[in-house]
């Protein structure tokens, strides 16, 4: 059966102030959505409330993988079930190389289906990285780096995608945060969810300009004003807002949120 997360009237808070006020999405295996808005609408709030980070509050509403609830999940079991999140692993690790790091994870996962998993063995998990790495044109040396240790912007965009890549998740939830990415760090990104996308995996990629689909074409397109989706559409969607700005969304939706 495909995979899904679904997210049903969620409502975050984080110290007392309510961020997102009754978020509902679907995001199916084998499917590219987008989710845009301006900035402080509360996207990445949704990401870290994915990810379990203890400082977003669930107050009201669901987060269900495959119809499981996230919320009493440790960061780590979301990751093991098959759900990726780019920005819950480590900024920085000294002495464990990339590869290293990316063996863990995988062993971890499948421990996580069989707790007698004895894990990858060294040359097939050599075989698979190698596979990957071609996939998403990436030189076989940056896996010899040490984790995060150094990198450019565009290598730890690289070094996730690679994790993506290597973890297979089913979904994935991508927040690409606007200050910083350059265009390089994006087309990393929107390369490497394309080489990925498929039946097989599912993308929940947030960002707050059209630009990184110029690269990606996502299926579905959510709009997110004051902690609500306000508009969902198919691609069209993003090109509107790429001609429009987000202005027409305010007018058209402000006055009419209820608090
Ligand atoms: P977006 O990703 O859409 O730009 P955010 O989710 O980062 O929006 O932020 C939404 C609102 O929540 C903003 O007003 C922001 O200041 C507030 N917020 C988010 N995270 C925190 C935090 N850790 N502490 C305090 N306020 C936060
Ligand atoms: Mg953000």
């Amino acid at each position: 059966m495909a995979a899904t997360l679904e997210i049903r009237d969620l409502h975050v808070a984080v110290e007392d102030t309510k961020i997102l006020k009754g978020v509902d999405l679907m995001v199916g295996q084998g499917e590219i959505h987008a989710l845009m808005g301006p900035n402080g609408t509360g996207k990445s709030t949704l990401a870290y409330a994915l990810m379990g980070h203890p400082k977003y509050d669930v107050t009201q509403g669901q987060m269900l993988f495959n119809g499981r609830d996230l919320e009493d999940l440790e960061p780590d079991e979301r990751a093991r079930l098959g759900l990726f999140l780019a920005f819950q692993y480590p900024v920085a690790i000294p002495g464990v190389s990339l590869a290293n790091f990316l063996r863990s994870a995988i062993n971890a996962r499948l421990r996580a289906d069989n707790p007698d998993e004895k894990g990858i063995s060294i040359p097939k998990f050599r075989k698979m990285l190698k596979e990957k790495m071609d996939l998403l044109q990436m030189p076989h040396e940056f896996a010899g780096r040490y984790l995060n240790e150094g990198f450019s912007g565009g290598e730890k965009k690289r070094a996730e995608i690679l994790q993506m890549a290597v973890l297979e998740p089913e979904i994935a939830v991508l927040d690409e945060t606007d200050s910083g990415l350059d265009i390089d760090a994006l087309r990393i990104v929107a390369s490497g969810v394309d080489a990925l996308a498929g039946p097989e995996l599912g993308v929940l990629i947030i960002t707050h300009y059209q630009r990184i689909l110029n690269y990606i074409k996502p299926d579905h397109v959510h709009i997110m004003l004051d902690g609500r989706i306000v508009e969902s559409g198919g691609a069209d969607l993003a090109e509107h807002l790429e001609e429009h700005g987000y202005d027409w969304i305010r007018e058209r939706h402000n006055g009419s949120v209820v608090e």
